[in-house]
C-alpha cells in the first residue's frame, strides 16, 4: 500500500494554467497553503501580537521544530538540523566548524570542479579570511576518491551536480574521509527532497541545504544545518551571533556557544518565510521519500527516453544510469539558451545553464506523465522547425 498520494500532493500546488513546470530545482512553486499562512503570520501574529509573538506564536522555536522536519527527509537525528540565513552562510559556517575540527597541520580543502561557485567562493573567501596556508583544492568529481588523502582537513562537496544532476556515493565518500582523517561537509541543495538521504547511516559529519528549491518554501527561504551529534557541542559555530548563545537574553559581553545545534543559529530568524516553509512542509510530511524517488526515477526515465526518441540536436548530459543522478536532467543544445527561451513561451518551464545546458527538474510531487509527454512534444515541435532561432530568444536576461 503505497504511503503518498501523488494526487493529493499535486493538488497542494498553485501552477498557473497552462504551465508545465520542470523548474522546482531552482525555485519551487507555491504551495497552496502558503499564502494563507503567511497572510495569517503577518495579521494575526505580527499585527496582534506585535513582539509578544516571539513567546505567544512561538518564533523563537520556530528554526529547530523546521529543522526537525527537514531532519526527517534527510536522515539526520532529531535535534541536530535548525534553519536560517541562506545557503552560501550555511556553507561557510559549517566549512569554518569543520575546519577548527580538523587535525592540526592539515591545509588542503578538498571539492570538486562541478561544484556550484557559491560553495567554492565561500570556500576561497574563507581561507582569505584566516589566512594560514590553507588551499582549496578541486579535482573532477571522478577523481574525488583518489585524491583524499592524509593532507585533506576537509571533504567539501555538494552530493548532486546543480548541473547536470551526477549523483557523489555520499555514504562512500564520506567512509574514505573518514579513513585517511577528513571531515565532510556534504549540500544537499539539490538532494533534499529530491533523493533519499540518509546523513546518519552515511556519519556524515555536517550538511548544509536550501529549501526554496524542492522543498517549495518560496524564493529567499532560509537554509539549514545540520551537525552530526558527536559534533554538537564542541563545534564552534564561527559565526558567533546571539541567537546562537547560550543565553541570548543575558546579554552577556562574552560569547557563550548555546547546546547543540542551537549554537550554529545566528541572528534574528525570518519568521514570514519560516510560515511559508511550515506550510510547504506540511505536505512533505506526509509524503515518503522512498515512493517520491521511484516515482521521479520513472518520470525522468520517461523524459529521457522521449526527448531521445523525438528530438534531433541535443545530447544527454546527465548520467544514464538513474543511480547516478539525482532528480534533474540535463541536455546539451548549441543554442541551448534560445531553446529555453522558446519552452518557456509555450508554457515549458525549465532552466539554461551556461554553457549550453537545457536543464529541466523532475519533481514527481505535481507533476504527472502527461506533463513529461507533452513537454517532449513542445521540445520537439522546437527543435524540428527552429522555432527558436529568433533575435528576442538570444537576448540573455539578468537570471537564466
Ligand atoms: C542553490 C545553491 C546555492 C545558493 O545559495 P544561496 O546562498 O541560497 O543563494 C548554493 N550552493 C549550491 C550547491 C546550490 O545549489
Amino acid at each position: 500500500m503505497p504511503k503518498t498520494d501523488f494526487t493529493w500532493t499535486r493538488e497542494q500546488f498553485h501552477l498557473p494554467d497552462g504551465v508545465i513546470y520542470l523548474d522546482g530545482n531552482s525555485l519551487g512553486p507555491l504551495p497552496q497553503a502558503a499564502a494563507a499562512r503567511v497572510a495569517q503570520t503577518v495579521t494575526d501574529e505580527w499585527g496582534e501580537m506585535l513582539i509578544t509573538g516571539w513567546n505567544k506564536a512561538g518564533w523563537m522555536a520556530a528554526p529547530k521544530s523546521l529543522g526537525d522536519r527537514i531532519g526527517r527527509l534527510i536522515g539526520a537525528a532529531p535535534g541536530t538540523t535548525v534553519i536560517g540565513d541562506t545557503l552560501s552562510i550555511k556553507v561557510y559556517q559549517a566549512l569554518a566548524a569543520a575546519l577548527r575540527l580538523a587535525e592540526p597541520g592539515r591545509r588542503i580543502i578538498l571539492s570538486d570542479s562541478g561544484n556550484f561557485p557559491s560553495d567554492l567562493y565561500m570556500a576561497s573567501g574563507l581561507i582569505d579570511t584566516i589566512g594560514g596556508d590553507y588551499e582549496l583544492r578541486t579535482v573532477a568529481p571522478e577523481d574525488v576518491s583518489e585524491a583524499l588523502t592524509d593532507e585533506v582537513a576537509v571533504l567539501m562537496l555538494t552530493q548532486v551536480d546543480y548541473r547536470t544532476g551526477r549523483r557523489h556515493d555520499m555514504a562512500e565518500l564520506t567512509a574514505k574521509a573518514h579513513a585517511v582523517g577528513a571531515l565532510t561537509v556534504w549540500d544537499l541543495a539539490h538532494s533534499a527532497g529530491a533523493i533519499e538521504v540518509d546523513l546518519t547511516g552515511a556519519d556524515a559529519d555536517f550538511a548544509v541545504g536550501c529549501t526554496y528549491k524542492y522543498l517549495n518554501a518560496g524564493p529567499g527561504a532560509p537554509a539549514f544545518i545540520t551537525v552530526a551529534p558527536r559534533y554538537a557541542d564542541i563545534a564552534q559555530p564561527a559565526l558567533a551571533g546571539w541567537l546562537g548563545h547560550d543565553a541570548p537574553f543575558a546579554f552577556e559581553h562574552a560569547y557563550r556557544p548555546g547546546a547543540g545545534i542551537d549554537r550554529m543559529r545566528v541572528g534574528t530568524p525570518p519568521i514570514l518565510q519560516c510560515a511559508a516553509l511550515d506550510a510547504a512542509l506540511d505536505i512533505w510530511d506526509r509524503v515518503d521519500m522512498a515512493e517520491v524517488r521511484a516515482r521521479s526515477v520513472a518520470l525522468s526515465e520517461r523524459f529521457i527516453a522521449g526527448v531521445e526518441a523525438r528530438c534531433s540536436d541535443v545530447t544527454l548530459n546527465s548520467p544514464r544510469d538513474p543511480a547516478m543522478r539525482g532528480s534533474q536532467v540535463a541536455f546539451r543544445h548549441p543554442e541551448a539558451y534560445a531553446v529555453m527561451q522558446a519552452l518557456i513561451d509555450r508554457g515549458v518551464i525549465g532552466d539554461f545553464r551556461a554553457p549550453d545546458n537545457l536543464r529541466f527538474g523532475i519533481t514527481p510531487l505535481y507533476l504527472s506523465e502527461d506533463d513529461i509527454d507533452r513537454a517532449v512534444t513542445i521540445l520537439a515541435d522546437i527543435l524540428d522547425n527552429r522555432l527558436w532561432d529568433r533575435d528576442a530568444y538570444k537576448q540573455r536576461a539578468a537570471v537564466t
